[in-house]
């Protein structure tokens, strides 16, 4: 293989670089990446980058260094529009192409939206720098914000702008928000920092809309949301976290198998050889159930499994995430690691869950350790997470 080409420069994208070259590829490698920046890392965007506590510098994924180092055609601002297999080709957007052997799809997912809100002033979703940027300059002191989405990132953005001093109100269909991944009990433990912060919280609820006033340009401003109970939310900012949809639609025509994500096997080999697929927009089987993981760290783990199997030609190595995931909410640094059931009976394993400092275990059927959770105990999480979960589960 002489060419190889990265679509899409993020994490997954920059660590396939990265995972390619200590693999031992030694020919072109073009790392394409249609936002206008130099690659940077999403998780400190509704964080200290939101907080306003890291620049846009903390944020680089590569310095010039690395860059050096990985000898790598990096090419920002330029969107793959078609991957040609038979021709060996990505198509690009402005017309030109880039040779390509081998290729790591790589293309993540973008923010959904709330339906008809795209023209609305002071609505803003929070997937990008851009986004980041626009979303931070918009949370004047004084200003209440409705965050539409209880998952990780609105919790997080509602646990910033609290830090900020302003007036916050969360609003999630789910009774328990994160119940789906962290189980009802972890859950309630990690809800209930909103109401200890004095974050509002309306669980349970389905939003209608929005509540808009004309600006005297002419356009609309978000005024508030509305619930299908009748009530409304005022607010001057709404912030929507209801989740990604996964890059695919430059793979149309590809032969590439696209399905809520790019389809894979249990090596994230597509059905097309030399194509693989890492991070957010993965999607891959093992035996009847498949994967898709929007977490950090397994976009890391995916890539370097992704790299062997694109080199070798064929799956090699199987995929098997650690499954770990962290988040940082009022102060509290949660932790997440293996693949509990969200069934799972829940055994507190160190701590007190209502000192909101504590490390518990998920237990499976069978008594086994499925996954283990903690708040504000990075060290004992550590510890427990080598006696309790010793091996990778896939
Ligand atoms: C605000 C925020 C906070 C987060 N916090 C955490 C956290 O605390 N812990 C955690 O585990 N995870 C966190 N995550 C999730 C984590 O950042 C993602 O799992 C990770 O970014 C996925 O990386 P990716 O490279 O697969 O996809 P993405 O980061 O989505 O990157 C894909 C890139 O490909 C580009 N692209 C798309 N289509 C094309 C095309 N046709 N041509 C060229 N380029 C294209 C996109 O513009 C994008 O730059 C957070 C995410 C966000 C948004």
């Amino acid at each position: 293989m002489k060419t190889i080409a990265i679509v899409g420069a993020s994490v997954a994208g920059v660590r396939s670089a990265q995972a390619l070259r200590a693999a031992g590829f030694d020919g072109r490698l073009t790392l394409l990446g249609d936002e206008p920046h130099v690659p940077y890392d999403r998780p400190p965007l509704s964080k200290e980058f939101l907080a306003g506590s890291t620049d846009e510098a903390g944020l680089a994924l590569l310095d010039d260094e690395d860059l050096a180092g990985l000898a790598l055609d990096l090419r920002p601002g330029t969107r793959a529009a078609a991957l040609d297999t038979a021709a060996g080709r990505v198509r690009l957007v402005d017309g030109g192409e880039v040779a390509a052997d081998g290729v790591v799809v790589a293309t993540g997912g973008s923010a959904r939206r709330l339906p008809g809100t795209s023209d609305v002033e002071g609505v803003h979703a929070l997937r990008t720098l851009d986004d980041a940027r626009a979303l931070r300059a918009a949370l004047a002191p004084g200003s209440r914000v409705a965050v539409v989405g209880g998952g990780f990132i609105g919790a997080e953005v509602a646990s910033t702008c609290r830090a900020l001093g302003l007036d916050v109100t969360v609003l999630d269909g789910l009774d328990t928000p994160l119940a789906p991944v962290l189980g009802p009990t972890v859950a309630a433990t990690c809800v209930a920092l909103h109401d200890d912060a004095g974050t509002t919280l309306h669980a349970g609820v389905a939003v209608e809309g929005l509540t808009t006033a004309p600006t005297s340009g002419g356009a609309r401003r978000v005024t508030g949301v509305r619930l299908r109970d009748g009530r409304e939310v005022p607010a001057e900012v709404v912030v929507v976290g209801v989740g990604i949809t996964p890059n695919t639609g430059w793979l149309q025509g590809s032969g590439v198998k696209v399905e809520n994500g790019a389809c894979t096997d249990d090596g994230l080999v597509t059905d097309v050889p030399a194509v693989v697929a890492v991070g957010d927009v993965a999607r891959w089987c093992r035996g009847t159930s498949t994967h898709r993981h929007e977490h950090w760290t397994s976009a890391g783990e995916q890539a370097a499994v992704a790299a062997e199997n694109l080199l070798a030609g064929s799956t090699v190595r199987t995929v098997a995430p650690s499954g770990y995931v962290w988040s940082e909410q009022y102060g509290r640094l949660l932790q997440l690691a293996g693949h509990p059931d969200s069934r799972d009976a829940v055994e507190v394993l160190h701590g007190d869950p209502g000192e909101r400092r504590f490390v518990a275990r998920y237990v499976g059927t069978d008594g086994a350790t499925t996954g283990l959770f903690a708040m504000a105990e990075p060290r004992m999480f550590g510890r427990l997470r080598r006696t309790e979960l010793p091996r990778r589960a896939g």
